[in-house]
């Protein structure tokens, strides 16, 4: 019997090993993936330090990933219908089991919230087969939905833009853009680049970065970002808060999207925000701690719109992937991957991401 290479992160804080898998077969519904590439992002980081709840471990990480169809039980659509192939390169919606029945599904209509929900890389036990992406190959399991990349997309393309594409574009749709808004991002790892590309799609007037270290705040600039401000130079919150205020006639931004993961952010970018703006939280993806607010001043007085953004749906992925098509000379994702790494480099690869030395690392076996 043929086998597959994998890395398994077997526990938090335990060293990555690589395991030997019997090679799968599709189940009716399902399809088997040659892995071209798979993402390794903060997420990962997060997984090897233990700090997201309900996973259950060992697990195969990667869970925003691109492959060739090796082969698929029975005929298989895509959502508009379209045959999906063997030798097709295809990613996938990277969640499923969203059950379609629950409260949350039907009453609320949160899918990202509903109980059911499994995401590829993160809750998929390596017990339970190729369910992440550091491996040869990928098990796609019935339900899930694969899209073809559009003509013209590369799998470096996709992957550039990684799970940060569809995440960036959710945080953008959440905030309900204006045209001519004046936009604070917050953070300048793949999401937050992610959102400034969509909020200038979204017709912002202009957009503004807060971030670090220098590289990403380069590629945030080319992005078109009107200006910049790197938080390791400085370092102190009001002057800031001061600095967008100068950028927007002393009343903060319209729109500021945190993407960080520091709990703090999330306090200065309240005080970046103008009376009656929107403020989306979409980068505090693990529990990193509490921050003091004044409820008075930064949330009634200010008449201020608070809004969380929790994982990403089916229709985020489709339409950041169909606009990448369109506007991927512009946007140049491609550019964000900083490092290739093979299977057995996956360790290097997570310590490169923990110490921001990459942009966006990828695992290509
Ligand atoms: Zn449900
Ligand atoms: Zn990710």
């Amino acid at each position: 019997m043929s086998t597959v290479r994998a890395v398994v992160m077997p526990a938090p804080l335990r060293a990555l090993e690589r395991r030997q898998f019997p090679a799968p077969r599709p189940q009716p519904g399902g399809a088997v993936l040659q892995t071209l590439a798979a993402e390794v992002c903060g997420t990962d980081v997060h997984l090897f330090h233990g700090r997201l709840a309900g996973v259950p471990y060992p697990i195969i990480p990667g869970h925003v990933s691109c492959g060739r169809v090796l082969e698929t039980g029975g005929a298989l659509t895509d959502v508009e219908g379209q045959p999906l192939l063997p030798g097709q390169v295809v990613t996938f919606y990277d969640v499923y089991g969203i059950c379609g029945s629950c409260w949350h599904c039907l009453v609320a209509r949160a899918g990202t919230r509903c109980p059911h929900r499994r995401v590829y890389g993160i809750t998929t036990s390596a017990d339970d087969g190729l369910l992440g992406g550091w491996t040869e190959q990928i098990e796609v399991r019935p339900g899930v939905r694969m899209l073809p990349l559009p003509e013209g997309v590369e799998p470096l393309d996709f992957m550039g833009g990684g799970c940060g594409l569809p995440t960036g574009f959710h945080a953008i749709e959440r905030a309900g853009l204006a045209l001519g808004d004046t936009v604070v991002v917050q953070g300048s790892g793949p999401v937050g680049l992610n959102a400034a590309v969509f909020a200038l799609l979204g017709g912002a007037l202009r957009v503004l970065v807060v971030g670090g270290p220098a590289p990403r705040l380069e590629v945030a600039r080319r992005l078109g970002a009107e200006d910049v401000l790197d938080v390791t130079t400085v370092t102190d919150p009001a002057a800031r808060v001061r600095w967008v205020r100068e950028r927007t006639a002393g009343r903060g931004a319209d729109v500021v999207v945190e993407a960080t993961g520091h709990p703090a952010a999330v306090r200065e970018g309240l005080e970046m925000v103008r009376d009656a703006g929107r403020y989306v939280v979409v980068g505090q993806y693990t529990d990193a701690g509490e921050v003091e607010i004044n409820p008075h001043a930064h949330l009634n007085r200010r008449h201020v719109t608070l809004l969380g953004c929790w994982g990403y749906e089916y229709t985020h992925l489709f339409r950041a992937l169909k606009l990448m098509a369109r506007h991927r000379e512009r946007f140049r994702w491609r550019e964000w991957v900083t490092r290739e790494y093979p299977l057995d480099q996956a360790a290097q690869a997570l310590e490169d991401m923990e110490a921001l030395r990459v942009l966006k690392a990828l695992i290509v076996p």
